[in-house]
Formats: structure tokens, C-alpha cells, sequence
């Protein structure tokens, strides 16, 4: 069925009884010829992209929960293109162009949202810093602007500019970037692979993978065993775990990141903002919640809760920037296990397991990532060789010393 103006008001017509489910309730077949671990965003965007651009046929995507329940539907939806490096800027940069024509391409409203994200430095060296960057976006094509104080005031007048410890300078623009609904983009994603013949399982959590001769065959599952010619692994906080079934040991740790919304306001804040001198950002959802997060929680687990410690940092970085923020009252709060890389930028890569491929170390950026990480997995799974645009996410990056490594802060999770 196709989603239209005309279809809604057709519906609203006759009581809305022609509806049907986005997408089937697929029961696993006992082989496919790709089958897709994790149905979070990257796993889904895997699976329409092989279908819709590769042809892929007996598609399957494999999930131990509900479509959405993972960080696909966690995060704070921010999406933005403002990458310094050769390694990333070009991937990121197609992600913002598919995510432009994400609603056409899916027939979906993922309510994509291009509202701006402004990152505001805090001294003369994170402003060079930022003219570097933007300087860099803007020779792969990406829209960059950056604001002085006055400017930066113009738009945000209600941020701390008159007593702050530090005081805000400028900042660095990104237009073009935004938010998307988060879990529209799970669903959206769901019903266009679906469409095209791929199954998606629900409530399937994959349990083993069967390894003969240095090659996949096919996986366990608690729905039973399944063939496969291919396997691409894309479960994010939980790829250590999964990938260990194959005997692979990543250089990732899991993280909890936690995210936290306020009772619905008036509109306030009409863009995407980012603190310089901590870790914290913020947008306003159009329900009217103010959205926000910071930092993950310091210690490994897979909880997809955190604790008090990371919640008062959090709110002394919104406090410190925006201290009307402190008016508001918070209405929830959760947590997400997040992939952390050591160089925090993600792999797309072959195994040394033949036919066996992964895709995560996605740290906090993966959400932005999902259809241009889609887009490469897919092409990855179809034709055995690396995207143009991830060809620098190599899993062998560690051990021979080619880290992207945006930041420059080496093996430190929680600072990338
Ligand atoms: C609080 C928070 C805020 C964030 N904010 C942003 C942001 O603003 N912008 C941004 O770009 N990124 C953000 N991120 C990061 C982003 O959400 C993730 O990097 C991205 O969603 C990860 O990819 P995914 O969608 O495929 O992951 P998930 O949705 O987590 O998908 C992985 C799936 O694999 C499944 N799985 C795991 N093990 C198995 C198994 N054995 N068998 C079958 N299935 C399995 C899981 O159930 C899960 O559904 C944030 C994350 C969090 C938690």
C-alpha cells in the first residue's frame, strides 16, 4: 500500500479499516542466501538497500527483540554531516544526501528535519579548530557557517553569554543538519525492505553462528537453525558479543548512553545545540519535550539503564549552558548500550571468516550513519568489495596503525 494525503483522507472517510500491518510477521525459512543479525536501523537500511539497489533476493534480518527496541528508537535523533576527516566526511556526507531523500525513497514519513546543528566553541584554539573542520566540510560539499558571539546571541539569546564560566565565542553551523524521528526510521526502513520480499523476524535472537572450513553456513537460533550463504552482523552494543560466537575479539567496549526528555513546552529551541566546554546536547521534539544528553556512563555493561553520576553531570552541563533548563521538569529518561571503537569511528568490513561480515562500532554517531552505513553494508554483502565512501573502516585499522581518530584522543572511549 502506498502512503499518500489522499490515502489518509480515503481512510479518515471509512473509519480507518483499510490499514494493514507495515510490514509481515515472517516465520524464518530454513535457508536464505543473506541473512542480516540485528534489526536496528543498520540492519534494516542493509536489508533495503540489498533489496531496492542490489537486487538481493531470500533477504532475511534477524531480531532477538521488536524492530525499534534497540538504539535505533534510544537516541536523541540528531543527524549532521560536521566530520574533519578524509576517513569520514565523504560517508557522513552521503548519509545527510540519503537522508534528504530518505521520505521519497521509503515512502514514509520519517519527519526529517533539517533545523540546523550548532556546535559553540568556548576559546580562540576550539574556534581555529572549528574554521579547520568547516574549512574541510565545505571542500566535500557539506554546508558549513562559522558564527562569532554576536551572531551565535541572535539566534539563542536565552543561552548563558553574561556569567558563564566559559564564555561562549562563536560556533560552527551546520544547516542542513537536524533531526529525523527515530523510530519512524526503524519502521520505515521495515516496510520498504519488507516490500520487496525481505523477512523480518521478529523475536528471533541469534545463538550461535555455524563456522565450517573457515566459512559461514548458516546460524542458531531460538527459532531454530538457519542456512546462510552470507551473514552480516549489525547489532551495535552487542556486536562483542555476537562476534565472539565466530571467535573474534573487537576492539570495542559496550557502554551505556543515556538520554532524557522534559515535560512538553511552548516552542523554544528551534535547532540542535551542542556545549563546547562539556558534554551535552539539546533539541526541542515537536511534541515539545526538550531533548538532551551527554556523556555514556564510565564503566562497561549491557543494561540499558545508567546511573545518577552521568544524570548530574548531564544536567550541570544543560544548567551551565542554558539555565532556564532548570525550569523544566524532566519526564524520562533511559539508556541505550552504545558500540565504542577506539578511535570512535565505525567498522564496515569483511572477517577473516568467509562470508561472515560486520558492521558497528558506531560510538554515539550511529544514529546519523543509518542509511549511508545501509547503503555500504549492502554493497559490502553484494559485491564483496568496500563502498567508496567506508573504504577507510577497516577492521584491520588497530593492528596496523591507520585509526580515524577525529578527535585525536586515542584508546579512550568516553572521549571520542
Ligand atoms: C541515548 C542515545 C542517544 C544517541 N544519540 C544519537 C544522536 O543524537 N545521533 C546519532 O547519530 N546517534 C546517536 N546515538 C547512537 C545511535 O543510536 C546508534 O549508534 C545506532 O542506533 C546503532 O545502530 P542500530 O540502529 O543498528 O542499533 P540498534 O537499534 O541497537 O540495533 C541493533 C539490534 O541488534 C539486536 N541484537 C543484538 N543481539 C542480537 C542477537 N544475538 N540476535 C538478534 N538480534 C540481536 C538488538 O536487539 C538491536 O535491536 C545515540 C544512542 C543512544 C543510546
Amino acid at each position: 500500500m502506498r502512503y499518500s494525503g489522499f490515502r489518509i483522507l480515503r481512510e479518515a472517510l471509512r473509519g480507518h479499516r483499510g490499514w494493514g500491518p507495515a510490514w509481515r510477521d515472517a516465520d524464518p525459512q530454513p535457508s536464505y542466501d543473506i541473512v542480516i543479525v540485528g534489526g536496528g536501523g543498520h540492519g534494516l537500511a542493509t536489508a533495503h538497500y540489498l533489496a531496492a539497489r542490489y537486487g538481493a533476493r531470500r533477504v532475511a534480518v534477524l531480531e532477538k527483540g521488536w524492530i525499534g527496541g534497540g538504539n535505533v528508537g534510544r537516541n536523541t535523533t540528531i543527524i549532521r554531516s560536521n566530520y574533519l576527516l578524509d576517513g569520514n566526511e565523504p560517508f557522513y556526507e552521503l548519509s545527510m544526501k540519503l537522508w534528504e531523500g530518505l521520505e521519497q525513497d521509503l515512502n514514509y514519513n520519517a519527519m526529517v528535519s533539517q533545523r540546523g546543528v550548532l556546535n559553540l566553541c568556548h576559546s580562540d584554539a576550539q574556534r581555529d579548530a572549528y574554521r579547520l573542520r568547516g574549512n574541510a566540510m565545505r571542500l566535500h560539499g557539506a554546508d558549513a557557517e562559522l558564527l562569532d558571539a554576536d551572531a551565535v546571541r541572535a539566534m539563542y539569546p536565552f543561552l548563558n553569554f553574561d556569567d558563564a564560566r566559559f564564555r561562549i565565542r562563536g560556533g560552527l553551523l551546520q544547516r542542513r543538519g537536524g533531526t529525523v524521528r527515530h523510530d519512524a526510521v526503524a519502521w520505515g526502513y521495515a516496510r520498504a525492505a519488507d516490500s520487496r520480499g525481505v523477512d523480518i523476524i521478529q523475536n528471533c535472537a541469534v545463538t550461535g553462528l555455524r563456522i565450517e572450513g573457515g566459512r559461514i553456513r548458516g546460524l542458531d537460533t531460538t527459532r531454530g537453525p538457519i542456512a546462510a550463504g552470507k551473514v552480516g552482523v549489525a547489532v551495535a552494543g552487542h556486536s562483542g558479543a555476537v562476534m565472539a560466537m565466530a571467535g573474534l575479539r573487537l576492539p570495542i567496549e559496550s557502554h551505556v548512553l543515556q538520554a532524557f526528555v522534559t515535560e512538553g513546552l511552548k516552542p523554544v529551541l528551534d535547532g540542535v545545540i551542542t556545549y563546547g566546554a562539556g558534554h551535552f546536547y539539546v533539541s526541542q521534539s515537536d511534541k515539545g519535550g526538550l531533548v538532551f544528553g551527554g556523556d555514556i556512563d564510565g564503566y562497561n555493561s549491557y543494561a540499558q539503564r545508567g546511573n545518577l553520576p552521568v544524570v548530574e553531570d548531564v544536567c550541570e552541563g544543560g544548567m551551565a549552558l542554558m539555565p532556564m533548563i532548570g525550569r523544566a521538569r524532566l519526564l524520562r529518561m533511559w539508556g541505550g548500550i552504545m558500540d565504542m571503537s577506539m578511535d570512535g569511528s565505525p567498522i564496515i568490513d569483511r572477517t577473516p571468516v568467509e562470508g561472515l561480515y560486520f558492521n558497528g562500532g558506531w560510538c554515539y554517531g550511529g544514529f546519523k550513519a543509518t542509511p549511508a552505513s545501509g547503503l555500504a553494508f549492502a554493497h559490502l554483502l553484494a559485491t564483496d568489495t568496500p563502498h567508496e565512501t567506508a573504504a577507510a573502516y577497516r577492521l584491520d585499522r588497530f593492528r596496523a596503525g591507520r585509526m580515524i581518530d577525529e578527535k585525536g584522543m586515542g584508546a579512550t572511549p568516553n572521549l571520542h
